[in-house]
């Protein structure tokens, strides 16, 4: 198997091993697989939901120096649960029980797996530069901490994160260390940005959602997921995916591309649409990002957008397989009072998009939300609402019980090789 750039200029092609070290194509593209192979036919669901994402992994790895590791990786990084709520077929996929409780975790925790494992058989080291506003760092953070041969620092606006964000990236030691710059959070991709153009400065690396070992379990575990539905119910759901960069909803056409049984996806929004503005005009116009309730999706230029045009290159294939709408601040805080009157269940700010979507434009019967965060993240937004207090999930109470340990630094990339 050989992935290309989705610029595909050169026609170099690289295996995923090399994908996942370079993060971007060196055209400046994205890694895409040549073509998307079929779920191969060792696929089974009695092993439980690692052992099934495993098997859909197993193509992108043929012939890869990482095809014999693959098994373990997967052991490793997949083990929590990925849990449905059910509902009579209008389900939702509970992807927040990894540490830091939002789906982010099977990405950030398989590129670690995987990067560490390249590393030992090269015997080299390497640094991973990143600069959080809120959820990424956090992610990052617990996936790579006490991996070996990489350290991670992480770089965030001082007084410009939530004090539960706070406590997610800096609750660390070891192999992670957590920088509070005096600045805001341009000055700290500024600095990053620097750093790696530093040529004094050598095995520094990113863990960017754009990289492909962030974005195949994504795939994996639509085909786990779809393929459970399906078992259940005996239909194809409808997926309805929060999206903000369509990291995760790019990682469910690639599933269904691969043969799972999923009916269609639907994009949902916040108040940033340049998806849905195109779906409308038929021009694609990247803008900057309006602030929302659901932050982790106040995209307006989304970097996985490449991917999906590679799959889905004129409008008008693109409306043919690619539905979205665009969810107000007001219709958020409405859809979490409103689920939670009707059933008791509680949901984020970005789960709220997918629900207010799948209630106002999804007519089929069965169909599945992808809850991407656990709500307890979000509890100042969430707890006024419902008029109770969240209980916070254990992995997320741990990492905060940590001593807080961060250094405060100007916005001067130097000091963080002091
Ligand atoms: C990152 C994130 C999203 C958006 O996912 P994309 O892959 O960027 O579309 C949605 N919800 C939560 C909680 C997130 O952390």
């Amino acid at each position: 198997m050989r992935f290309i750039s989705t610029r595909a200029k050169s026609g170099e092609t690289f295996s995923a091993s090399e994908a996942i070290l370079k993060g971007l194509a060196p055209d400046g593209g994205l890694f895409i697989p040549e073509s998307i192979p079929s779920i191969p036919e060792t696929f089974t669901l009695t092993k439980g939901a690692w052992y099934a994402m495993y098997q859909s992994l197993i193509p992108y790895f043929r012939g890869d120096e990482l095809e014999a590791d693959l098994e373990e990786i997967c052991r490793n990084a997949f083990s929590f649960p990925v849990p449905f709520h059910s509902d009579n077929g209008r389900d939702t996929l509970e992807l927040y029980f990894g540490p830091t409780a939002a789906f982010k975790d099977f990405g950030a925790r398989f590129l670690a797996y995987s990067m560490e494992k390249l590393l030992e058989k090269r015997n080299e080291e390497i640094t991973i530069l990143v600069a959080t506003s809120g959820d990424t760092g956090g992610a990052v953070a617990s996936a790579f901490h006490g991996r070996s041969h990489l350290s991670v620092k992480v770089l965030f606006p001082k007084g410009r994160v939530a004090k539960r964000q706070r406590m997610q990236l800096t609750g660390w030691d070891g192999n992670v260390s957590s920088y509070e710059v005096e600045g805001t959070f341009d000055d700290c991709q500024k600095m990053v940005k620097e750093a790696f153009m530093d040529s004094a400065l050598s095995g520094l690396s990113s863990a960017n959602s754009i990289n492909l070992g962030r974005l195949l379990p994504q795939m994996a575990y639509y085909v786990y997921a779809s393929s459970i539905y399906k078992l259940k119910y005996g239909e194809e759901a409808v997926f309805v995916i929060p999206s903000g960069n369509v990291g995760n909803a790019t990682g469910a056409y690639w599933a269904k591309a691969m043969g799972a049984p999923i009916k269609r996806i639907v994009l949902a929004a916040n108040a940033n649409k340049p998806i849905t503005d195109y779906l409308e005009t038929g021009e694609y116009r990247p803008r900057a990002s309006v602030m929302t309730l659901a932050n982790a999706m106040d995209v307006g230029a989304p970097s996985n957008i490449e991917r999906l045009f590679a799959m889905f290159p004129s409008a008008e294939s693109f409306r043919a397989n690619v539905s979205a709408y665009s969810v107000s601040d007001e219709e958020i805080r409405r859809t979490i009072k409103e689920v939670y009157d009707e059933s008791g269940y509680v949901i984020c700010p970005h789960t709220a998009c997918g629900e207010r979507v799948r209630k106002d434009y999804v007519e089929e019967p069965f169909s599945v939300v992808v809850s991407t965060a656990h709500p307890a993240k979000f509890s100042d937004i969430v707890e006024p609402l419902i008029g109770r207090e969240i209980a916070i999930p254990k992995t997320l109470y741990e990492i905060m019980q940590k001593p807080s340990s961060a250094k405060e630094i100007a916005p001067d990339y130097h000091l963080l090789f002091d």
